[in-house]
């Protein structure tokens, strides 16, 4: 029998990660969706139709990553999707001269550790895929040539996530395992605040479409609007 493939949401229970979450359960996938809160998981998941899975996680704290990966076991013992969504932007009213380490570490942490300790935790299930795919939900902001010093712990984290991407990409091109960054665009969400451009579902596609169709020799790539772009 064919199976059903499973695909993990982090943040997908609200905005950008929200809608990444209902366009793979239109496509028939098995979605668990992860927020710190079980409460909001679950809340989010009741909004949704199809095969979900409301799971608590915090990408920041360890024990809470290997508790959703045992949580995830007793379900199943393959991931063929890892969204790695869920993110912070707590830069508001400090630049690269008066922000602290604590607002660095937390940021860094939160951005880009927390992916590179997802693709750890979650590569046993990963590798059990035939097609696993990974990707990174970065940021314009992260991309070299447009650093903001107002905005320097986001941009230092999504610039080292894009790196991270690079390095993953590499490491698990020997288990056929695909990872990729892409840039939603400015987004109405509780992060993008009510002014900008895109819906959430627009700001979902290229992760979407990366997650199900996008070629497979598209890998250590970052991408906007289904299309390559630079670093
Ligand atoms: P939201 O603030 O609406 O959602 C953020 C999500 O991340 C929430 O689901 C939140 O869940 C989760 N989250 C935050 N911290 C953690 C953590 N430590 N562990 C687990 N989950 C966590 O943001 P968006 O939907 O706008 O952003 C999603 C991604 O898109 C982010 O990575 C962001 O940087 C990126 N992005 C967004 C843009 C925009 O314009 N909106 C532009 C460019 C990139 P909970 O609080 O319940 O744990």
């Amino acid at each position: 029998a064919i199976q059903d493939k499973r695909a993990l949401v982090t943040g997908g229970n609200r905005g950008i990660g929200f809608a990444i979450a209902q366009g793979l359960l239109a496509k028939d996938y098995e979605v668990i969706i992860t927020s710190r809160s079980l409460d909001r998981a679950t809340q989010a998941a009741q909004q949704l139709q199809g095969k979900v899975i409301p799971i608590e996680l915090d990408v920041t704290n360890d024990r809470s990553i290997n508790e959703a990966v045992k949580t995830l076991y007793q379900k199943s013992d393959r991931l063929d999707v890892l969204i790695n969504n869920a993110g912070v932007y707590p830069d508001n009213n400090v630049n690269i001269i008066t922000i602290n380490r604590e607002l660095l570490d937390s940021t860094m942490n939160a951005n880009t550790f927390g992916p590179i300790r997802m693709v750890q935790a979650f590569l046993p299930l990963l590798e059990k895929s035939p097609n696993a795919r990974v990707i990174n939900v970065s940021s314009g902001y992260g991309v070299l040539s447009d650093l903001s010093a107002d905005v320097p712990s986001y941009c230092l984290s999504k610039l080292a996530l894009n790196g991270a991407t690079i390095m993953l990409a590499q490491a698990l091109q020997s288990k056929g395992i695909v990872v990729n960054s892409i840039c939603p665009g400015w987004v109405r969400t509780d992060m993008g605040g009510s002014s900008a451009p895109r819906s959430p579902e627009q700001g979902a596609d290229t992760a979407i479409w990366l997650a199900t169709d996008a070629p497979r020799n598209i890998t250590g790539k970052f991408l906007r609007d289904r299309q390559i772009i630079s670093f």
